[in-house]
């Protein structure tokens, strides 16, 4: 995309939706790259070091050649739900495999300091009632989180058997016995009738593929595997040894927001480069009220998740329960806002008034967030190129209390690339607009993998019935049955973001596979079969509906600036978060596999 002559003027007094829609193309322009996701790095070959464990040690052992009943592969939340749903449906013989020194997925690798999550923990913790556990705070942080994952393993004995420190490497499905074959980087060999793959959607480290990358000689590493060993300190702050350092971070994501602020208290210098200034909201956390939490009757999780999950997918509700900054963007800009507009107009609205209408919110709800920066940031300058220039949900929301003012700190200067990125990497420097900027360490806050191939992510292949390789089969983006299942592939369940219900909160949607999941296996398991499989024809079904429900998403994102959410830019990315989200909605999405359930028919899926 070629960048308009002129940049827009400054920005009128009053609401101009012309300037705004200029302004925003303008930013967008600026930022378009034709190697969309092709332009990181992979964290393979001299990259790979990138990915190590720096959390636990390495513990040899002796390969394993047996047999289980379900192999898990993946430790993560959605792993440790479904494998708790399954042991709930009566399935004893569980294995869990994953790279990871623990469970915990992303909990396990996101130690950097400040980790938190960005949803309100009582809704993303998982099984709260269950094990009777209240959360310390609104908002987790990292330790809490991975401790309750640890909490949720011991409590369903999901260690027992698992193979840890372990990455498979492949994945054969023999057809004869009716059974995966299973091999790891351990020389391991493991026959299972039932595998799980849950890799996680934001798991493979990514750097930015820009020149020099491989000739900084200084300290490095991606936030996902924080040295602190190099840093001092812990995930709560106290790097002490940064204090006579030069520190660079590359990235202003959500991971960013989060450690840039105890960078900047610790770090000697801190030079935070910046290509897309974030929307950063009033994070608003306080510790967990007693009187509340003694308050809360039984099934109230599952209550307050449903209806988080209903308000963010547009679909309001009578009473919003987490009352948020998620749900009240959700509130503004999505249906309920426009019924009660219509309300206030005494009449129906076009879908081109709908569309302005929707569009004003939104400027109103960026403008807020822009006011607040230039409220909370001293410095003019570096006030204005904080500012974001898009609509609010082209990027993840971001919430945050402390990251803004860490400008306002002597020893953090904002480097600005104005969307272009860094230049290029010296032996002990970054260049930005011919300016080195000479630093002792550089963070890599550049975030994860999104719209590569499946099996790119997963890191290992899978061959399924008569040699079809689902790299092959899904080539051009994934084909399943509800997400969950794909014909040649038996016994085989895909427990991620592929053809499914995306929300923001993602306990929420590996709930929802989790119990579907679990279903479908206890019917197999009832009828006494050897083989559950998806139908071609559901499949091809399945992957038809998921495509014309995706065109509305995938024009909401056509003017937004690039992100992970939309693969850099590129739309039609067939392996794009907006492809693998079904278009109807979350809720929509349970409702479809709730009625398929209740219709007791396995319609579409063979069990043999
Ligand atoms: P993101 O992909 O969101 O951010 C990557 C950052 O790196 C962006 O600011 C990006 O800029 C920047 N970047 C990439 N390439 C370059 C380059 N060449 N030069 C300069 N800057 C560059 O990763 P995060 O790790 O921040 O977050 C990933 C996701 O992880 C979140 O969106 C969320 O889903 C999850 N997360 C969740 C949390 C939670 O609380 N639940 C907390 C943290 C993360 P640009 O914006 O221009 O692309």
């Amino acid at each position: 995309m070629t960048l308009p002559e002129q940049a827009p003027g400054p920005q009128p007094e009053s609401y101009d939706p012309e300037w705004v829609r200029e302004k925003y193309a303008y930013e967008r322009a600026k930022r378009l790259r034709t190697d969309a996701v092709g332009q990181f790095i992979e964290v393979t070959a001299e990259f790979s070091h990138y990915a190590d464990d720096p959390y636990t040690e390495f513990v040899e052992r002796d390969p394993v050649d047996d047999e289980v009943q379900v192999l898990v592969i993946g430790a993560g939340l959605g792993s440790l739900i479904a494998a708790v749903r399954l042991r709930e449906a009566g399935f004893d013989d569980i294995r869990i495999v994953d790279k990871a020194g623990d469970v915990g997925g992303t909990w396990y690798w996101n130690r950097y300091p400040g980790a938190q999550c960005d949803i309100e923990s009582y809704i993303y913790m998982p099984m709260l009632e269950e094990l009777d556990y209240i959360p310390q705070r609104r908002y987790a942080f990292g330790p809490e989180i991975r401790e309750h994952c640890v909490r949720i393993a011991e409590h369903y004995d999901l260690y027992r058997n698992s193979l840890l420190q372990t990455v498979v490497t492949e994945m054969v499905w023999d057809d004869g016995a009716r059974k995966w074959t299973v091999t790891t980087d351990r020389g391991d060999r493991i026959r299972a009738t039932i595998v799980l793959v849950s890799p996680g959607p934001l798991s493979r480290p990514k750097l930015p593929g820009i020149p020099g990358i491989n000739s900084f000689e200084g300290h490095t590493f991606h936030t996902s595997r924080w040295d602190y060993s190099y840093t001092g300190g812990d995930e709560t702050g106290g790097l002490d040894r940064l204090r006579d350092k030069r520190v660079g971070i590359v990235g202003t994501g959500a991971t960013a927001l989060q450690c840039i602020p105890h960078l900047g208290e610790w770090a000697g210098q801190l030079y935070v480069f910046q290509r897309t200034p974030a929307a950063v909201d009033v994070r608003g956390d306080r510790p967990t009220d007693p009187e509340w939490a003694a308050s809360l009757q039984p099934g109230w999780q599952r209550e307050r998740m449903e209806n988080f999950t209903q308000v963010t997918g547009g679909m309001g509700a009578d009473d919003d329960l987490v009352g948020d900054g998620w749900t009240q963007v959700a509130l503004e800009l999505t249906g309920p806002a426009v019924m009660k507009e219509m309300e206030r107009r005494g009449t129906a609205m076009s879908m081109e008034e709908i569309a302005d209408f929707l569009f004003e919110e939104d400027f109103k709800s960026m403008e807020r967030v822009r006011r607040r920066i230039e409220s909370l940031v001293e410095d003019r300058e570096t006030a204005e190129r904080l500012l974001p220039w898009y609509k609010r949900q082209c990027k993840r929301l971001s919430f945050h209390d402390a990251y803004l003012q860490t400008f306002n700190r002597d020893n953090v200067e904002l480097v600005d690339t104005d969307g272009r990125g860094l230049n290029r990497l010296t032996r002990d420097g970054v260049v930005v607009d011919d300016v080195e900027y000479k630093v002792d360490a550089l963070i890599f806050a550049t975030g994860f993998e999104v719209a590569t191939n499946y099996t790119r992510r997963a890191g290992f292949d899978i061959t399924g019935r008569g040699g079809t390789r689902l790299s092959d089969k899904w080539a051009k983006g994934p084909r399943t049955f509800h997400g969950l299942q794909s014909h040649d592939f038996p016994n085989c369940f895909f427990l991620g973001y592929t053809q499914t219900g995306i929300a923001p909160n993602y306990v929420h949607t590996a709930e929802e596979r989790a119990r579907h999941v679990a279903y479908i296996l206890k019917e197999w398991a009832n009828q006494g079969g050897a083989l559950v499989e998806a139908d071609q024809e559901a499949e091809d079904e399945w992957v038809q509906t998921m495509a014309e429900s995706t065109v509305m998403g995938k024009q909401f994102f056509a003017d937004c600036t690039p992100s992970y959410l939309d693969s850099e830019g590129d739309t039609e990315n067939p392996d794009s978060l907006l492809s693998a989200g079904y278009g109807g909605g979350p809720v929509a999405f349970f409702e479809i596999l709730e009625k398929w359930r209740a219709a007791g028919t396995m319609e579409g899926v063979t069990v043999e």
